[in-house]
């Protein structure tokens, strides 16, 4: 045998130039792959097929990163001017500051990174691969040169493959060569010297399967393909920021620019009407600047998002990018397709209907145990010969399989599409078994299943010389394409009237319908449209349950509650979807068809979107024109896919959610998050998530604010009145990055409040920063401002010093601040219920702590020295306590007051 070098050398140069066959036997493969030893040999041979990672971006220049925005060039500012100006204590309290700052943002934004990294991993590609004769699901990352794997429309190619057998195969390599069609792959070698972009027998790893089916041939894995040769990662993780942290750094930037003009303003009225000397000026006029600027708050955006993206997670909403999270919380229309996601995707078929009887199909579940009744007394021969050649067509035109009860699963399980695998149940019950028939009648061409096409053919050869072509489909489209149907006689003329009556009296009962079809006069090799699209003979009209999920109904009226509208998109039958959307209690009584909207103008067509609720037969390019004309009435639109053709749709989409089970790599890629449940109800709990995310950062912004004002009000009034410091700049910058920065970063951690899905959804133009949200700054702000002067004056006046006075002071504004963060944990309900002791975990540690940094502050001998503090006895803590609370009780009652305002925008922001 070939050594792995030798074999690795030869494969490297030029697998596209060497005819197929000979690739095989180079590759001591065969066209059915590997055994499973020898493939476990290979991997330890040749390593994983993974891409080597990106080389982690050095931790000193992430932590230079961190140092780079306006507000720490204004610390930084702030610093040197301390220091020219010898005060050191003050120099030395900013530098602890700027550290502080740029570590938290350091440490969060690598948990931000490490969260999506960990949930990108959650989303590796499986694929087919052939082991010992069988076909496996093995993770991509098991594959070694000589396996051969199936690929379909959809599928992300997991390595460098010789493409050996194709049907009609297309694939997309705009990732790999930048060509933005999909290009048409074929078996036939290249020449040695063609370039990448075209070489049609081959398909590169991490380009997406666009169009038809294949088997190739792994040529080269991990590094060594071409895609390891041009880049170090496929999936790369999306860490852009966010519409509202970009919003909140417009903000932070002007907020500032207003803080260092009014902090100059400041100094020049000190200097200039009390002569106030310029070191004393600049010392406050730099308390003034570090307590206003907001430096916590990007720090808590980031975690309040990355905590939303791991809780999402664990209820198997994975989001692939994190501005997804936020807008998700103003999602005001669901569109969702009908099978595996409304509906449990289980199908058992019930009925089947030949020409002139119905018969029921008893049994549950996969389970082939279940007879097959005639609705009459007639038990003649021809219904064994009818359901003999409808067992024969369903097993044929057939890709799926089931498994009885093992050690996994209690019950019969499925591999491949739940509504062929029904078909086998339904065969196995008439006592045909697959393998059998497959033996008999061997397949030699296919056209897959598409929802485009609705149908699946498949062409045999029987041993006799034979043909025959299976069909299976919508049916509304196999009988455009039948002249004759199947009778007790053999073929007769087609009662088209009779088979329609049929197809709606199983659609009307919510049950999924396929019909079966043949055609036994074609002479081919292999199978096109246009053999499958006339004379073809009727069989049987298959009447499938698909029961509605369990929870779905529940949550489709938590969405209504929650002021969000669902639109069912479906490729199935229009009386099927209507069935199923009122047994899930949707607002429907209408329902268009796909055929119906594309007659329709744009502006006809966006008026359907609003008012109907259901959609069926639809194409994904249905899905697309939807998505657009909701969009343009300004609605915040959640679209769900699963195909390769659903992409576009998913891409157009403010939330594309592709299924995690039966989606497509091609509709993961373009969504914005995976569920990997599948379930509709998912959905509903990410929107809640997004939502409470949304929630939090409001929260954090509505402590922060009006704290960081009060901060800074009590410095600048002392000095625009000409009156002592009731607090000190070194203390002030203490309060302001230690004590409220501990406090905000409880808030990420707030769990959804009770009413978060009886809420109307928030509009995706509401600004961040609003009336109500102003005023409520200026209330708390000058409230706790005025109580803190106060309490100084009145120590002062009590006779006691002023470093004693200060200490009150400073004490009294951390009081103040850690019963503001109780009210903010609500935003329009109060806080005197039970529900404050819900979830009040992080705010109460956040509360323990700030209480033990602040004795320390208060009593550790090092710090009274640095910050000018003075001894507080017990009944000094009574009065800071007295004097604290009743802003609490304010803010209640403000809650009371302005409940309108506070509720008519969903936020008060
Ligand atoms: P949804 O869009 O909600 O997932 P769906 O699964 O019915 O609904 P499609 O997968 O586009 O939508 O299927 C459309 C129709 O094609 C089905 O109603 C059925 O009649 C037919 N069909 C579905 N699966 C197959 C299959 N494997 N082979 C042949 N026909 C199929």
């Amino acid at each position: 045998m070939t050594t792995p070098t030798e074999l690795a050398t030869t494969i490297a140069d030029a697998p596209y130039a060497c005819d197929s066959e000979a690739l095989i036997e180079l590759l001591a493969s065969t066209k059915v792959g590997l055994s499973k030893t020898e493939a476990a040999a290979r991997l330890a041979q040749f390593g994983p097929n993974t891409l080597p990672t990106a080389k982690p971006v050095p931790a000193w220049r992430r932590l230079l990163k961190q140092t780079q925005n306006m507000m720490i060039y204004v610390l930084a500012g702030s610093m040197l001017i301390s220091l020219g100006l010898q005060h050191f204590i003050d120099a030395g309290v900013i530098f602890a500051v700027i550290v502080t700052n740029t570590l938290v943002g350091f440490f969060q934004e690598g948990k931000a990174e490490n969260a999506l990294r960990a949930i990108m991993s959650m989303t590796k590609t499986q694929c087919l691969v052939m082991r010992d004769g069988e076909l496996l699901s093995l993770n991509g990352a098991q594959l070694v040169p000589g396996d051969v794997v199936m690929l379909q429309a959809g599928d992300k190619v997991p390595a460098d493959l010789r493409i050996i057998k194709s049907k009609d195969l297309y694939c997309d390599e705009s990732s790999l060569t930048g060509e933005s069609l999909p290009g048409a792959k074929s078996v036939v070698a290249v020449a040695a010297d063609t370039p990448l972009a075209e070489r049609s027998c081959m398909a590169y790893m991490g380009t997406l399967v666009s169009r038809g089916s294949a088997h190739g041939l792994v040529c080269l894995t991990g590094a060594k393909t071409e895609i390891g040769k041009v880049s170090t990662m496929v999936d790369k993780i999306t860490t852009e920021p966010t519409l509202l942290q970009n919003q909140i750094e417009q903000f932070a930037k002007r907020l500032t620019i207003v803080i260092i003009i009014a902090a100059v303003i400041t100094i020049a009225i000190g200097m200039g009407l009390y002569q106030y000397d310029i070191g004393t000026m600049f010392q406050a006029a730099i308390a003034i600047a570090v307590a206003a600027i907001p430096e916590g708050l990007p720090a808590v955006v980031t975690i309040v998002l990355a905590v939303g993206v791991q809780r999402m997670a664990s209820k198997n909403a994975l989001m692939r990018r994190l501005p997804s999270v936020e807008v998700l919380g103003s999602v005001d229309i669901i569109c969702t397709d009908k099978t595996g996601t409304l509906t449990a995707n289980a199908m058992t078929a019930r009925r089947i209907v030949s020409a002139h009887h119905n018969f029921h199909i008893h049994g549950e579940g996969y389970d082939p145990e279940g007879e097959i009744h005639s609705n009459d007394t007639d038990t003649s021969a021809q219904h064994g010969a009818f359901l003999n050649q409808a067992a024969i067509v369903a097993l044929l035109c057939n890709d799926s399989s089931i498994q009885p009860p093992n050690l996994d699963n209690t019950d019969w399980s499925v591999s491949g599409d739940p509504t062929e695998a029904a078909l086998l149940v339904f065969a196995l019950k008439h006592d045909l078994v697959k393998e059998q028939i497959q033996r008999e009648w061997p397949r030699v061409d296919e056209i897959p299943f598409s929802s485009d096409a609705r149908y699946m053919a498949t062409l045999h050869h029987n041993h006799d010389g034979q043909r025959l072509i299976a069909v299976k489909g919508a049916p509304d489209r196999i009988i455009e394409f039948c002249d004759q149907q199947f009778g007790p006689q053999g073929s007769e003329p087609l009662d088209s009237e009779y088979w329609q009556a049929q197809m709606d009296d199983l659609a009307s009962q919510g049950m999924r319908v396929l019909a079966l079809a043949y055609r036994d006069d074609i002479d081919s090799q292999s199978l096109n449209h246009q053999h499958v699209e006339q004379h073809l003979t009727l069989l049987a009209l298959i009447g499938l349950n698909d029961p509605p999920r369990a929870g779905v109904s529940e949550s489709i009226q938590q969405c209504y509650s929650a002021g969000i509208q669902i639109k069912m998109i479906t490729g199935d039958n229009p009386i099927t979807a209507l069935a199923i959307a009122k047994e899930l209690g949707m607002n429907a009584d209408e329902v268009m068809t796909g055929a119906e909207l594309d007659q329709q103008s744009p502006e006809q067509l966006a008026d359907s979107a609003e008012r109907c609720h259901v959609f069926a037969r639809t194409s994904p390019a249905n899905k697309l024109q939807l998505v657009n004309a909701l969009r343009a009435r300004n609605h915040t639109v959640a679209m769900t896919g699963d195909g390769v053709n659903d992409a576009p749709a998913l891409r157009q989409a403010d939330i594309g959610v592709a299924m995690g089970k039966k989606g497509t790599d091609a509709a993961r890629d373009a969504a914005d998050f995976v569920l990997t449940d599948d379930n509709f109800s998912t959905i509903t709990h990410a929107v809640a998530e997004g939502r409470s995310v949304y929630d939090n950062i409001v929260k954090a912004i509505i402590f922060i604010l009006p704290t960081s004002l009060a901060e800074s009000l009590v410095i600048l009034a002392a000095i625009l009145l000409g009156q002592l410091l009731p607090i000190t700049p070194a203390q002030v910058i203490w309060v302001n990055t230690i004590t409220a920065i501990t406090l905000a970063l409880t808030l990420a951690f707030e769990r959804a409040e009770n009413d978060i899905m009886l809420r109307p959804p928030r509009s995706s133009q509401q600004p961040l920063i609003t009336l109500a949200l102003l005023w409520r700054t200026a209330f708390v702000g000058v409230g706790a401002a005025a109580i803190i002067f106060a309490l100084f004056r009145y120590y002062l006046a009590q006779g006691a010093s002023v470093e004693m006075a200060r200490t009150v002071a400073v004490n009294a504004l951390v009081m103040i601040e850690a019963l503001y963060l109780l009210n903010c944990r609500f935003l329009r309900r109060s806080i005197f219920s039970l529900s404050l002791f819900k979830g009040a975990m992080p705010s109460l540690l956040g509360i323990l702590a700030v209480a033990i940094l602040q004795l320390g502050f208060s009593y550790w001998s090092v710090s009274q020295s640095i910050f000018d503090l003075a001894d507080l006895a017990l009944h000094d803590w009574l009065i800071i306590t007295l004097a604290a609370s009743p802003l609490i009780l304010l803010v209640e009652l403000e809650k009371v007051v302005l409940q309108h305002w506070y509720s008519a925008s969903p936020s008060p922001q």
